[in-house]
């Protein structure tokens, strides 16, 4: 098996998120360990780092491998290809996805790496496959703005446990506009309809009770100069709608939570009340951010990319964030990593199958010479294992 990566060592480290994340202990896991199959079993496993992949090889429907660029030459290497290259939404370069499919999305900054520029998606498309839902880009409403450069195309995000905590949004009058727990496309949506009344810039703000809860998230954004510790006398300054507007706002929101008054935006659960402007707060500047495309490549359950036939091109799969049509129109927040270890896995698993056929099919020329190239082994001290190892033309390599 032969991993191409364009990055480095590490998996991307969501931006705001380290391994204190159970996503990123688990994806960390499962590099530590493709690392060590490097080193024990280098004639199975390879990764070459800070290579590109800049195009599917095929013959007819079956894929032959892929041309990659590596230290400022081209290579190709032949095998089966899973390709798992993420999404597109930081293409803002030349052929942008973003700018042909969602033009409107394309001024926004982005929570992704500089990677996500769509280079899986063009190069099938290249080839024949098919972009489905290309147009599904979900721009997630907490984007945190460095007041220091708020124009940054690359934003942290603010993790939802913010808003999940209790945290408010509050526009420049020191109201709230939305169920802070709504969806995000629900939650950006309000937002914008701020910015068109004029009334950002949006903050987001943490009571003490929460920003306790939250302590990690809080000294992490604020290290960072992204969140400021403030009273409530001094936020309301920084907003600049006056001590008793800050006050009314917080007084509602507690009268919604205790039941006596109807959220006009219908919220139904409420944590680490009550507020109060003799509290301390944890504030942040918030701007809607691109953040995931839902749209992508076409594959079948068996992450087969499709080709314009609907049938499957032979030895090609695609998993992740490239394939398209996994999670609807708006991705609810925690499945795309499931979709990753699901695909992942059915990619694994189908491109295997398609190795083995290969093989009993085609690795020699008659049956019993393919006979020959397998061999079982039974082990004693492990009842119920079976390996199965072979040799010759057909144990083609994974790309
Ligand atoms: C800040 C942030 C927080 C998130 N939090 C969560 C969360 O809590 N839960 C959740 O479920 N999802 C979360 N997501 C979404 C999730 O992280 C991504 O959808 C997921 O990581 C995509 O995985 P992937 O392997 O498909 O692609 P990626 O992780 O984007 O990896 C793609 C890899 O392919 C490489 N690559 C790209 N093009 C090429 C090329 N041409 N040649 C060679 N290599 C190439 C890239 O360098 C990269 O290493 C978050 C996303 C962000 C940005």
């Amino acid at each position: 098996m032969l991993i191409l990566r364009s990055g480095h060592s590490q998996p991307r480290t969501h931006r705001g998120h380290d391994a204190k994340f159970p996503g990123m202990a688990i994806t960390y896991a499962l590099m530590q360990r493709l690392e060590e199959l490097t080193e024990s079993e280098p004639d199975r496993v390879q990764i070459i780092k800070k290579a590109r992949v800049t195009s599917i090889n095929k013959s007819g429907n079956t894929v032959t491998g892929v041309t990659y660029e590596y230290n400022g030459e081209t290579h190709t290497a032949d095998g089966v290809v899973v390709l798992a290259t993420g999404g597109y939404a930081a293409d803002f370069g030349d052929g942008s996805l973003l700018k042909q499919h969602r033009p409107d999305t394309f001024g926004l900054s982005s929570t992704n790496g500089t990677h996500a520029t769509g280079d899986g998606q063009k190069m099938l498309m290249e080839i024949g496959a098919n972009g489905i839902d290309m147009d599904k880009v979900q721009v997630h409403p907490t984007g945190l703005v460095d007041p220091k450069d708020p124009t940054a195309k690359f934003k942290f995000l603010a993790a939802e446990a913010l808003r999940g905590e209790g945290g408010l949004l509050l526009n420049s009058d020191g109201e709230r506009f939305s169920d802070e727990l709504g969806h995000r496309d629900y939650v950006s949506g309000q937002m914008w309809k701020e910015k068109e009344k004029n009334k950002w810039p949006i903050r987001l703000v943490l009571n003490s009770k929460a920003s306790n809860v939250l302590d990690f998230h809080t000294r992490h954004y604020s290290g960072r100069g992204l969140m400021k510790k403030m009273t409530g006398k001094e936020l309301a300054k920084e907003i600049g709608c006056g001590e008793a507007a800050l006050k009314k706002t917080f007084d509602d929101y507690n009268a919604i939570a205790d039941g006596k008054k109807k959220d006009p935006w219908g919220k139904r659960f409420f944590h680490n009340l009550p507020f109060s402007i003799d509290d301390d707060f944890h504030v942040a500047l918030m701007e809607p951010v691109l953040h995931f495309t839902m749209g992508g490549i076409e594959i079948n359950e068996h992450a087969e990319v499709l080709n314009s036939e609907q049938k499957p091109f032979e030895g090609l799969y695609a998993c992740g964030e490239l394939a398209g049509g996994v999670h609807g129109a708006n991705r609810l927040g925690g499945s795309s990593l499931l979709g990753c270890v699901v695909y992942g896995r059915v990619a694994g698993d189908s491109a295997s199958q398609f190795l083995f056929k290969r093989l009993l099919s085609g690795g020699a020329s008659t049956a019993q010479q393919r006979l020959g190239q397998i061999s079982l082994h039974i082990d004693p001290s492990t009842p119920g294992k079976i390996a199965v190892e072979w040799t010759g033309a057909g144990s083609g390599r994974e790309v």
